[in-house]
């Protein structure tokens, strides 16, 4: 009988069939050598590995090796993995001749499924239009055919700013970890290797994320039962006194395979059923859930590798130091300095910071999407190469990705200023463009309009912006503020 190899994203028991299988984990060192990882991403993902091959004790194999090629050489027989969520490593898998590469799980929807639809749409696919076919197959929030509530997204009533004079959402945290001897060991090691030579960016803390099923099953229950019915009206707010605001900080738990997707979206539906949660932030989550990560999944295979590097905005420049190595203490800009220090000393932030914050300020930049990408990878506890392509270079930068967005993700302070409480206390203003206290991302957003007019779409949203910047009298000073500005931290 084959033995099954579980990659460290592969962790959950709807990764395994038959529970008398012997497994196999590799713990590769040279995964950690080729690209500087935030301390705390490498921590979860060895804790997790870890925890995951003392749980299963006899049952499995663990090896620590140079490569995984070099572990494999350890253990004799068949083998048989469930497909590998990287190009490189489902290449890797599939060039060994005694490795069987099964089809992929922990996603909701199928790849045969996904083809099939995006085929009948020919290469125009929108993120509504897929969510509503998961959510009629998987018939998740619906009454007969239709609905729940008779509307597919209640997105407009999720966009509420955070509530005024107020130091956070009246939520309890989310229930932490406690570390043990593995954590230790891990933390051990991590120095041991640091002092060898392997770099990691951002800095070292106590585990914030579960390493294993037990711990993520309960941050899901905590999730459920106490901050799901604030996760709609505030979904898009940022407080610089509350990071997590009302979002269930389940995505590694998600991405390292702990949890299934689904059984956290019928855990929603039933909040909803059983009235603990309203329907704006149960349909709000579902939607991140069974829409947004299935989706970008499937458009990260469905197109071919060389859409990685695609932009259709032909940003050139290298992301700079300060941002590469998470300095937050080199920038002035509230928000942004906020926001990366939130990377630094966590390895996450939520949604928006993401993409309003960061995302929007190397768009405006004119920072290389390739490799923002990698950056995301690498300095968030969840990065992955597969949940970045489309979120990164399909919505931030309005890459080169099929049809994925319509318009790219970019705004001015404005946007910050009504959906957070940045701006009070920062040395820029954002209703200025030039001078002493003009705001990086307003004046930014300008010349990001001005330089790239030519190839935006032409959507009612972008005709008005554009109409504004007609209006502008002083955007060649601006230009030439801006340009002085540069990559420079803020
Ligand atoms: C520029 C940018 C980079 C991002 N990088 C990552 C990443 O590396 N890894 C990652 O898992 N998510 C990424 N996201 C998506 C999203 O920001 C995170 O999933 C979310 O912030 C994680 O926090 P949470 O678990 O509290 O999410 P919640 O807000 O509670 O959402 C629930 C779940 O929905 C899923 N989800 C929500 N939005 C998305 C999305 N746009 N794409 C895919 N899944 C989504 C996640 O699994 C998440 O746990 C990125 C988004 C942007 C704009
Ligand atoms: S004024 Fe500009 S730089 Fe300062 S916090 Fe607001 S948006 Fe950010």
């Amino acid at each position: 009988m084959s033995r099954r190899w579980i990659f460290a994203d592969q962790l959950g028991p709807h990764f395994l069939d038959d529970h008398d299988q012997q497994l196999l984990l590799i713990e590769s060192k040279a995964v950690f050598r080729r690209r500087a990882f935030h301390r705390q991403k490498a921590h979860l993902i060895l804790s997790a590995l870890r925890h995951r091959a003392a749980e299963l004790g006899d049952q499995a194999t663990y090896v620590r090796a140079e490569t995984y090629r070099d572990g494999l050489r350890q253990v004799p027989g068949p083998i048989e993995v469930c497909q590998p969520t990287s190009r490189r490593a489902r290449d890797l898998v599939r060039s060994l001749e005694r490795v069987t590469v099964l089809p992929p799980r922990g996603f909701v929807t199928s790849t045969a499924d996904f083809t099939a639809w995006a085929d009948d749409r020919r290469g125009a696919m929108r993120l509504d239009d897929f969510y509503r076919h998961a959510r009629r197959q998987h018939r998740v929030l619906l009454d007969g055919d239709e609905p729940v509530g008779g509307r597919w997204s209640l997105d407009a009533d999720n966009r509420q700013p955070p509530p005024k004079d107020s130091e956070g959402l009246d939520v309890p945290l989310p229930p932490l970890p406690q570390e043990d001897d593995i954590d230790a060991e891990v933390r051990y090691d991590l120095d041991r290797w640091a002092a060898e030579g392997i770099r990691f960016v951002g800095r070292d803390g106590p585990r914030l994320f579960p390493a294993t099923r037990a711990e993520a099953t309960a941050r899901l229950r905590h999730f459920l039962h106490h901050r799901l019915p604030k996760f709609g009206p505030y979904e898009n707010a940022m407080l610089s006194t509350d990071p997590f605001m009302a979002h269930s900080l389940l995505s590694p738990s998600f991405n390292l395979g702990l949890l299934d997707p689904m059984e956290a979206i019928r855990g929603a539906e039933q909040a909803y059923r059983e009235q603990h949660a309203p329907l704006s932030s149960v349909e709000g989550f579902v939607r991140q859930l069974l829409g947004w990560r299935d989706f970008v999944w499937h458009l990260y295979w469905y197109f071919d590798a060389g859409h990685r590097g695609g932009d259709r905005l032909g940003a050139r420049r290298s992301v700079p130091a300060w941002f590469a190595d998470l300095d937050a203490d080199a920038v002035q800009a509230r928000c942004l300095a906020d926001v990366l220090a939130g990377v630094r000393d966590r390895g996450w932030v939520h949604h928006v910071p993401r993409l309003m914050v960061l995302a929007n300020y190397g768009l405006q930049r004119g920072w290389r999407p390739s490799e923002l990408v990698d950056w995301f990878q690498r300095s968030f506890v969840d990065g992955h190469e597969w949940v970045l392509t489309a979120n990164v270079l399909g919505m931030n930068q309005y890459a080169d990705l099929g049809q994925v967005s319509t318009k790219p993700y970019a705004a001015g302070g404005a946007y910050v200023n009504k959906m957070s409480d940045y701006c009070g206390g920062c040395r820029y203003d954002p209703k200025q463009q030039l001078g002493e206290h003009a705001c990086p991302y307003t004046a930014g957003h300008w010349v990001f309009l001005d330089r790239f007019r030519e190839r935006l779409p032409g959507n009612p949203r972008m005709a008005r912006s554009l109409r504004q910047l007609d209006r502008l009298d002083d955007l060649p000073a601006i230009r030439e503020q801006e340009k002085r500005r540069g990559s420079t931290a803020p």
